[in-house]
């Protein structure tokens, strides 16, 4: 999968809008010391639907939003896009290219956009399963993330596994079957029931 484009505005350090072009290939991201490098990986983990502010390195969502500076002031919205490259169809979208699209706003309303139409953190979600991309995926490897997975327990590490081999989407859907079954099951109890009563 290729991300093609990343746009940030008002997201952490990024008070101006910021417009990253990727090229297919390995691209190096260089910088001092709090100039604002791992933000852009945390960028990219918000707008593929990440909800804990820690894993952001902030205490409250409402973090994320910039803050100011000493030339700037502060903004009331933090907007982050990626576009993709979806000419293999690794996303199940009629489109050479999708777009993923997050806002926050300091009121603490958020929006989700799918090719610039709103959509719902769900759907995002739903899209990215077991593309290897998602919001809890390895893609994104963090500061400590190697060592915290090395020490993991044997159940936590086996998710790993499984999402990387792409299985997570059909545990998902054998959950949500054995739910409607015993709904189903339910159901047909009541009216079991319901005949001996009226027998
Ligand atoms: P290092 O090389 O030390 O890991 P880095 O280049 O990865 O640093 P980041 O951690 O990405 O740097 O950025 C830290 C900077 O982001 C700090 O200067 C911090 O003040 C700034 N920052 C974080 N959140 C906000 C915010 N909401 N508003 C404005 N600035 C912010």
């Amino acid at each position: 999968m290729c991300l093609k484009r990343l746009d940030i505005q008002g997201f952490k350090s990024f008070g101006d809008r910021l417009s990253l072009e990727l090229n297919p290939g390995l691209t190096v991201v260089v910088g001092p010391n709090g100039s604002g490098k791992s933000n852009i990986s945390d960028a990219i983990s918000w707008c593929l639907g990440e909800q804990r502010p820690t894993t952001l390195r902030g205490s409250r969502m409402e973090d994320i939003i910039f803050a100011g500076s000493d030339k700037r002031k502060p903004v009331g919205l933090a907007e982050v896009s990626l576009v993709l490259d979806n000419t293999s169809q690794i996303f199940s979208l009629p489109f050479n290219e999708v777009s993923i699209s997050r806002r926050l706003y300091r009121s603490g309303e958020s929006e989700y956009f799918i090719n610039k139409t709103p959509c719902r953190l769900k759907d995002i979600q739903a899209l990215f399963m077991d593309t290897g991309l998602g919001r809890g995926a390895y893609s994104i490897i963090g500061q400590g993330k190697v060592d915290e997975i090395l020490n993991s327990r044997p159940e936590e590490r086996r998710s790993v596994i499984e999402e990387a081999a792409g299985i997570v989407k059909y545990r998902h859907r054998k959950e949500e079957a054995a739910r409607k079954l015993s709904s189903a099951q339910q159901d047909l109890d009541r009216i079991s029931d319901l005949i001996d009563e009226l027998a």
